[in-house]
């Protein structure tokens, strides 16, 4: 029986569990996969090992962590430096990330996309800001603390904290902040929200499973937007080849996942 997990903090809200248990049950292969509170980033590589892992998914805080606890990180992994899988290869932490293709199979819809606001500069905010500059947008990026901008200061895309941030027009706002996760708070204040708000074509929020106060404000305003929802199962699907090694094609996948967000 191969054992798969979750990490995070907080991690009871996730639904990779209940995605990747139903493609094991469907197509009767022996493994289960279970969360793990996990508090200290630092700990995830000997937390993975001491459970016997085949492979584990990473969300909020831990995926810088998860870069660095793993031996080899493959492919667009690697440029972004934030990894939400891992799989275990002949005993070696293998890295991955696949939010990035994941969020933009959820945006696939929007069109005449040009130039992005990521509100947020944290893991996820790394690997979208990155996939986004590699398909040629025009990024910005706004973030409450100046601290984790400088990250971003070579990449091309222009950086803002609350303290000097002036509302131009988006084609889309991105929240990927975890505001709105446990509280009911917007990803920046309030002013500021209604400003960006107005001056957007589309909006989307990372988190999934209930309705944020950025999710309400775009809904209040007749802004067209996407839920962490399709990004999860998008990135759930690629997450799952990669635990499976590919035996089974996207379809499938897609169609075991799927059944868990219809109650
Ligand atoms: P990190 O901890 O790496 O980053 C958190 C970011 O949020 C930081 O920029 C932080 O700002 C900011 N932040 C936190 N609280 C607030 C607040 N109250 N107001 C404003 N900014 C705030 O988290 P991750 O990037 O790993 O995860 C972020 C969110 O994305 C989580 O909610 C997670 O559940 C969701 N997610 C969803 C996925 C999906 O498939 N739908 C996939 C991946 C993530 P500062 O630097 O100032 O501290």
């Amino acid at each position: 029986m191969k054992l798969f997990a979750i990490f995070g903090n907080p991690v009871a809200h996730s639904k990779s569990p209940l995605m990747h248990n139903a493609v094991f049950k469907a197509l009767g292969i022996k493994a289960c996969y279970t969360r793990v509170l996990l508090k200290d980033g630092a700990k995830l590589r000997d937390t993975f090992l001491k459970l016997n892992l085949s492979g584990a998914n990473i969300t909020v805080p831990h995926k810088e962590a998860a870069f660095k606890a793993c031996d080899e990180v493959r492919g667009f992994a690697k440029k972004a430096g934030v990894v939400n899988t891992i799989v275990k290869e002949d005993n070696k932490l293998i890295g991955y990330n696949t939010d990035a293709d994941g969020f933009l199979y959820s945006i696939k819809d929007f069109k005449d996309i040009k130039n992005i606001l990521v509100i947020g500069a944290g893991g996820t905010a790394k690997a979208l800001v990155q996939k986004f500059l590699d398909e040629g947008f025009d990024v910005s990026i706004l973030n409450r603390s100046e601290k984790r901008l400088s990250f971003f200061e070579q990449s091309g895309a222009k950086t803002y904290s609350w303290d000097n941030f002036k509302a131009d027009s988006f084609d889309l706002a991105v929240n990927t902040t975890s505001a709105g996760l446990e509280d009911e708070s917007l990803p920046v204040p309030d002013d500021m929200a209604d400003k960006i708000i107005s001056n957007i074509k589309y909006g989307a929020d990372v988190i999934y499973g209930k309705k944020t106060p950025f999710v309400k404000l775009l809904e209040k305003n007749d802004i067209p937007y996407k839920d962490g929802s399709d990004m999860l199962l998008a990135q759930g699907v690629l997450a799952n080849h990669l635990f499976l090694g590919k035996r089974y094609d996207t379809q499938t996948i897609q169609k075991y996942m799927e059944k868990v967000f219809r109650y």
